[in-house]
């Protein structure tokens, strides 16, 4: 146990307090430094007060503010109360640790490093480490290895301030290690021979650091340094092997005043904000530590007092210098001066803080050295416990003999260790001891540095794990086989190697290759038979298996510079300077092979990025093309639907036209048919020349011409009459117009013979209705007479099918046909029913003041002048228009053959005279033909009209017509209340209705 050393040094006044004319308010007496609160001294003018004046007791109190004065304290002086405590606790196997703490400014560096003439404590314990190890080595003592690191922490983060690649000085990672606690990883650390090496590694960090402070544009460091030297010290004390580790740690804090000051020399926020952090900590360490050692002092013991360690990194690494295993000592620097008198207050507190840290330092054995001590002592406890078994003759029993194997199997452990341990210590001391051989570790890598040109031997024995390095020391070194005449420096074996072999002969720093007699050696795969001059990095082959790699790190520190200061120069230093054995391989070197493969690598990744970002770019392109492409495709698609079912409806249609012109086709023949007929009633007709004569006799009577054209009519009526159409019905409806009789004598000539008799005689007058039409036409325009003859020529083309001009379409044109064909029906019938033939509905009615005949017998007048397909697919048939008209009324079903049947069928069995009647079979194949269709329809208006004329005498019937009642009883109704078949259903409204 032992507790921090604290001394408090103060400085001279500086230039800029003495510009201010500051006072000196610190007083040092003896060990006691005494601060004056400038403001209470001066108001009370040299009357001490309790408050004015504050005294603190440290370790040591050094005086430094004026040279001049006895007491001042020199670096010499606190060299030797601090720093040979420091050389003293790391000879012992302690760690030890002296930081510096103070105000910017206030001297800690001085004290720390000192300036240039006058060393601080860091130079002057080295010095005196080296001064003590080489006393101690000329007594043959001991031996020593000696290792220093020196870092800085600046902003949190750890550098190396001793590595000499600049990539990895920064920002190292801070790691525990379970036994050694923590450390940095990666930090260099560098094994030093002597005084000079140390100043040497001293000045390049403090020259490292200062640049890096230089940067923050503020001449005091703003980091914390810590130069670490690490002792190992072998020795036998008194036969018994000893090494012990000393780490010690000298830390130059950064300045500790607070933010405001730092902030007002404009440093940044975030750098005083993690200086700050590592002071405040070390300042909650020390306050936790000092706590902690004053509760165990007071045996109040807190039991889990937290050390706040790991909040900064400063702290974290001087884990074992505050309050663990090290000798710590604390140098509290401070200003003299008034103008300072907060912060070196506040300095002096902390230090006296700092003294209650109590440490627990130990002497750091080494692990195989314990274990030999304490076998040693097991040794030693065996044969005491021989001797006890001796004098109770108890030497033939088996415990005697286990305990003597025992014995001797320890004794064989610790001579073996011990060999080992010397060996170890003994042969790297000797051959560290070498002047030009530099062992250093960087990062996880040993690194052997050597000042002489040397070989390093590339073993062609894959088992053998060794590095082999020969120097070439001045003058030559001799090859050569082991059983050769004379003593061989290296000596090599295998095929081809001859006994006396070749020399390598180093004059001056120049190394040439002197192959003896006949032997095999190649440079760099070329053999050689003359003296070669060897370059850094030449391949050396001697015999067929032994391989070399020559260094000349002299040589290759000059290439090196060259390299940096470009390419072109060191092309022509190839050219001049290099040998011609290795011409072409310089070069290459120069570059460095590694260098040039990383760049290559590099550039061929950029390469192979650009093609990755390029493909990448490709494949978004072709995923939209895709995807347009896709959607062209959908749409083609559709469109292709929508013309295939385009098509499909044409078809449909085509097909429906044609049946419908089938049906037109159909239809023009029954009317043939019924012209025919018609033509042939009309012949009947003329053998009843009355009427006609009278016609022509009499032509100024129309109530004659009408009475006899009724009376001519009357052997006709029963089929012209079935002709008859509901637009006739509608005029017949029309109330008749007075006629004069001037106007009967405009009668058209052409209604007379012959014009007349030429209408009817045509052989071919199938479009009668269209000649009546004609007629009318002609009426209206009479001057056009010979259109009459054009039309007449027209109807011959109807007649011979070129019904319509060829330039209109064929679905109009068959509609047009279809149209036409209704429209000349009608016509016709309209004026077969008026045998007067006379156009003007009205005129025939004006003469007879009563317009309606009487009707006849049997006057429900009944044809079906067409069929027409309706329903779809399965259901697709044929309907029969049946026109019906009893009296004035007129009215149309629609009705499908099965309906007929079933009619046919209620009404036989109703009224049993109706079985005389054939009713047209159902066939069981060609229903939808349109040719049987065509007979059917005159099959079943033929049926039709038997069946109203049975009907009309059937006794029960609701046709029967009496005798006295005429047929006046006959109506619509009685019709339809005969079946429902001739009831016009709500639906049937005309075409489109369903029969
Ligand atoms: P810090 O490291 O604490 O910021 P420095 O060590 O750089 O301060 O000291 C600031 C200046 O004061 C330096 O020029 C240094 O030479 C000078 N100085 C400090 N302490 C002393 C001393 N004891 N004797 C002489 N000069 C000193
Ligand atoms: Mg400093």
């Amino acid at each position: 146990m032992a507790s921090v050393r604290v001394a408090v040094r103060v400085r001279p006044m500086n230039k800029r307090e003495k510009d201010l004319s500051a006072k000196c308010i610190i007083k040092m007496d003896g060990a006691k430094t005494s601060i004056a609160n400038p403001k209470l001294s001066e108001g009370a003018a040299g009357d001490p007060s309790r408050d004015s004046l504050k005294t603190f007791t440290y370790d040591f109190s050094y005086d430094s503010a004026d040279s001049g004065s006895s007491g001042f304290v020199t670096q010499e002086k606190v060299f030797r109360d601090l720093g040979c405590d420091v050389l003293q606790a790391a000879f012992e196997g302690y760690n030890a640790c002296v930081l510096a703490y103070g105000q910017t400014g206030s001297g800690k560096s001085y004290t720390m490093m000192g300036n240039p003439g006058d060393a601080g404590l860091i130079p002057r314990i080295c010095q005196g480490l080296f001064g003590r190890i080489d006393n101690a080595a000329r007594r043959d003592e001991a031996s020593f290895r000696t290792e220093v690191s020196y870092l800085e922490i600046y902003n949190e983060r750890v550098r190396d301030l001793l590595r000499r690649k600049s990539a990895q000085t920064c920002n190292l990672r801070v790691r525990e290690h379970p036994k050694d606690g923590p450390y940095v990883q990666d930090l260099s650390k560098h094994l030093v021979q002597n005084y000079s090496d140390v100043e040497e590694l001293m000045e390049a960090g403090n020259i490292k650091r200062t640049t890096a402070s230089t940067g923050m544009n503020d001449t005091s460091s703003r980091s914390h340094a810590i130069f670490t030297v690490n002792f190992t010290q072998a020795k036998f004390d008194a036969e018994m092997p000893s090494e012990t580790l000393s780490k010690i740690h000298l830390v130059d804090l950064a300045g500790s005043e607070r933010a405001d000051a730092t902030g007002a020399a404009g440093v940044r926020l975030k750098e005083g904000a993690n200086i700050n952090k590592s002071l405040v900590t070390l300042g909650n360490v020390i306050s936790a530590l000092a706590d902690l050692c004053a509760d165990a002092d007071g045996s109040q013991k807190r039991k889990s007092l937290f050390v706040p360690y790991r909040d900064s990194v400063l702290t974290w690494l001087l884990k074992d210098s505050l309050g663990g295993n090290s000798k710590t000592i604390m140098i509290a620097t401070v200003s003299p001066a008034d103008v300072n008198y907060g912060e070196t207050l506040s300095t002096l507190r902390y230090a006296n803080r700092a003294k209650n840290i109590i440490n627990k330092p130990t002497v750091n054995e080494d692990a195989n050295v314990k274990l030999i001590r304490e076998l040693r002592a097991e040794i030693m406890r065996l044969k005491a416990l021989l001797v006890r078994g001796n004098q109770v003759a108890l030497l033939d029993s088996p415990t005697a003999l286990s305990m003597e194997e025992k014995l001797h199997r320890s004794e064989a452990r610790v001579l073996e260790l011990t060999k080992e341990w010397t060996n170890k210590w003994s042969e790297t001391q000797n051959i560290l001891k070498e002047e030009t051989l530099a062992l250093r570790k960087e990062g996880t890598g040993v690194v052997l540095d050597s000042e002489l040109p040397h070989l390093l031997a590339i073993d062609d024995d894959l088992l053998s794990t060794g590095i082999i390095l020969y120097h070439l020391k001045e003058g030559p070194t001799y090859v050569g086989r082991e059983d050769g005449a004379g003593e061989q420096d290296i000596v090599v074996h295998g095929a081809d190697v001859e006994s006396q072999h070749c020399v390598f002969d180093n004059s001056g720093g120049t190394v040439t290759l002197v192959p003896l007699a006949a032997a095999l050696c190649c440079v760099n795969g070329r053999r050689v038979a003359t003296p070669t001059r060897l370059n850094q990095g030449a391949v050396v082959l001697l015999g067929r298996t032994n391989m070399f790699r020559f260094n000349h790190p002299k040589e290759a520190a000059k290439l090196r510079e060259k390299r940096k200061s470009g390419l072109s120069s060191t092309l022509g230093l190839s050219a001049s300077d290099l040998s011609k054995s290795c011409d072409n391989l310089s070069a290459v070197m120069l570059y460095n092979p590694g260098r040039e493969l990383e760049r290559r690598q590099r550039e061929e990744l950029d390469r192979l990025e650009l093609t990755r970002h390029q493909i990448k770019q490709m494949e978004a392109k072709q995923r939209s093309e895709k995807a347009k492409l896709q959607r062209l495709r959908r749409e083609v698609e559709s469109r292709r639907k929508e013309s295939e079912e385009a098509r499909q409806r044409i078809l449909r249609q085509e097909e429906s036209l044609r049946r419908r012109s089938r049906d037109m086709e159909s239809r023009l023949r029954d009317f043939l048919e019924e012209k025919r007929r018609f033509d042939q009633l009309r012949r009947a007709d003329q053998e009843l020349p009355r009427p006609q004569e009278e016609l022509r006799r009499e032509p100024r009577q129309p109530e004659r011409l009408e009475a006899a054209q009724l009376s001519h009519k009357k052997g006709a009526a029963a089929a012209v009459t079935l002709f008859s159409s509901e637009e006739e019905e509608e005029e017949k409806k029309r109330p008749p117009a007075p006629i004069s009789s001037p106007d009967l004598h405009n009668l058209p000539d052409h209604l007379n013979s012959p014009g007349l008799d030429n209408l009817f005689d045509h052989p071919n007058s199938l479009g009668l209705a269209d000649l009546l039409d004609q007629e009318e036409k002609l009426r209206v325009q009479r001057p056009q007479e010979d259109k009459g003859e054009e039309l007449w020529h027209k109807k011959q083309q109807i007649h011979a099918g070129h019904l319509v001009p060829d330039t209109v379409p064929l679905s109009d044109r068959r509609t047009n046909i279809e149209e036409e064909v209704e429209r000349r029906l009608q016509r016709f019938n309209l004026n077969t029913s008026s045998p007067t033939m006379d156009p003007d509905p009205s005129r025939h009615q004006c003469g007879s003041g009563n317009a309606e005949p009487p009707p006849l017998k049997g006057s429900v007048r009944v044809n079906i002048p067409r069929y027409v397909l309706r329903g779809q697919g399965k259901d697709e048939h044929f309907e029969f228009e049946v026109k019906m008209s009893v009296k004035d009324e007129t009215w149309t079903v629609f009705r499908r053959y099965s309906r007929f049947r079933e009619m046919h069928k209620s009404l036989k069995s109703k009224y049993p005279q109706l079985a005389i009647l054939d009713f047209p079979p159902k066939k069981l194949f060609g229903n939808k033909d349109e040719k049987m269709v065509a007979e059917r329809r005159n099959q079943l208006e033929r049926y039709l009209r038997s069946v109203f004329e049975v009907m009309s005498a059937a006794s029960g019937s609701p046709l029967r017509q009496d005798d006295e009642r005429a047929a006046f009883a006959v109506s619509k109704r009685s019709v339809c209340e005969l079946s429902p078949f001739f009831k016009k259903g709500v639906f049937e409204s005309g075409r489109h209705g369903t029969g």
